[in-house]
């Protein structure tokens, strides 16, 4: 029997990169599944991604949404409940987004409003769904995975300052709502990649060709990514799948795990002692 077959599993984010990446593993693996974003054409190509490995369109439900607005959440979580059962068993808060100042400035100049655009999409959001998805969770004894990033410290992330810090608040979220549900039987989770090759840098405003070049670079710097290659989304949802799958990591909780081929231990004084 396939892993996740039964379960009924919501993923944010999963129009690109990293959340679409874990729409299909889910699916390919006896998942219902619930996909969503803002972008309708890139959301339909997921879909077909997952129909075309013979995965049945009564497994799929596609919700066009913003993730920030509540009454976009409740959509999500409503219309996954009347497609599949009433139930659902595991949530993957993966949408997220670093947002730059509008106006170009950037660090602690940056204005308060630009804190809490990062904040709505990266914390808020996360936070507004658990809530919403809680009773049903707590139900089906279900888990949650959140998706984090190795810019929420130690290290400081000066040029995405607030989104950093909305990734650090997260990762505090995850392991206070990990204590507060375990007690209903509810497991929560956190990713925290490194680099990974997806819509990211686009979605912040890069050209296509700016990304490319910028992921071209930091992946071929070993003191960048000792891994020798960036991260895929692939890489990022095997662990996704993991931590929702109670029977392979039951025994974790309320942990934020770093994924990142080695970036995050990297150390420019270190390095430069090398010979
Ligand atoms: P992508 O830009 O490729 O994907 C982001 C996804 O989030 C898209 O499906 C996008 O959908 C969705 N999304 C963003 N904002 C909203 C919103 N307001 N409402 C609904 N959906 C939204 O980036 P990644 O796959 O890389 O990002 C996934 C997660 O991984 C994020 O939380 C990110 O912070 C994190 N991460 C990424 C890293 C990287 O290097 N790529 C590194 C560390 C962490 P749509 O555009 O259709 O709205």
């Amino acid at each position: 029997m396939s892993r996740f077959s039964g379960k009924v599993v919501i993923v944010t984010g999963s129009s690109n990169g990293i959340g679409r990446s874990a729409a299909i593993l889910f699916a390919k693996d006896g998942a219902k599944i619930t996909i969503s974003g803002r972008n309708a054409e890139r959301l339909e190509e997921t879909k077909k991604l997952i129909l075309s490995q013979g995965i049945c369109p009564e497994n799929i439900n596609s919700v066009l949404g913003d993730i920030t607005k509540s009454e976009d959440q409740k959509i999500l979580i409503d219309s996954t409940l009347q497609k599949f059962g009433g139930k659902i068993d595991i949530l993957v808060n993966n949408a997220g987004a670093a947002m730059p100042d509008t106006t170009g400035v950037s660090g602690v100049e940056s204005d308060i409003s630009n804190f809490e655009r990062n904040l709505a999409v990266n914390l808020n959001s996360v936070i507004g769904l658990v809530q919403k998805a809680k009773p049903y969770l707590e139900k089906s004894k279900g888990d949650i995975v959140n998706v984090s990033s190795i810019a929420s410290g130690p290290a400081a992330h000066v040029g995405a300052m607030y989104y950093s810090m909305a990734k650090a608040a997260l990762d505090q979220f995850t392991r206070n709502v990990a204590i507060e549900l375990i007690a209903s039987g509810v497991r929560v989770n956190c990713v925290r990649p490194g680099v990974v090759t997806t819509g990211f840098m686009q979605a912040m405003g890069a050209t296509e060709q700016a990304s490319d070049e910028f992921y071209k670079l930091f992946g071929s710097r070993k003191d960048c990514v000792p891994a020798g290659r960036l991260g895929t989304p692939e890489d990022i949802s095997h662990l996704i799948l993991f931590l929702a799958d109670r029977k392979s990591s039951f025994y974790i909780i309320g942990q934020v795990i770093t994924i990142d081929g080695g970036s995050s231990l990297m150390n420019v004084l270190a390095s430069s002692f090398e010979t």
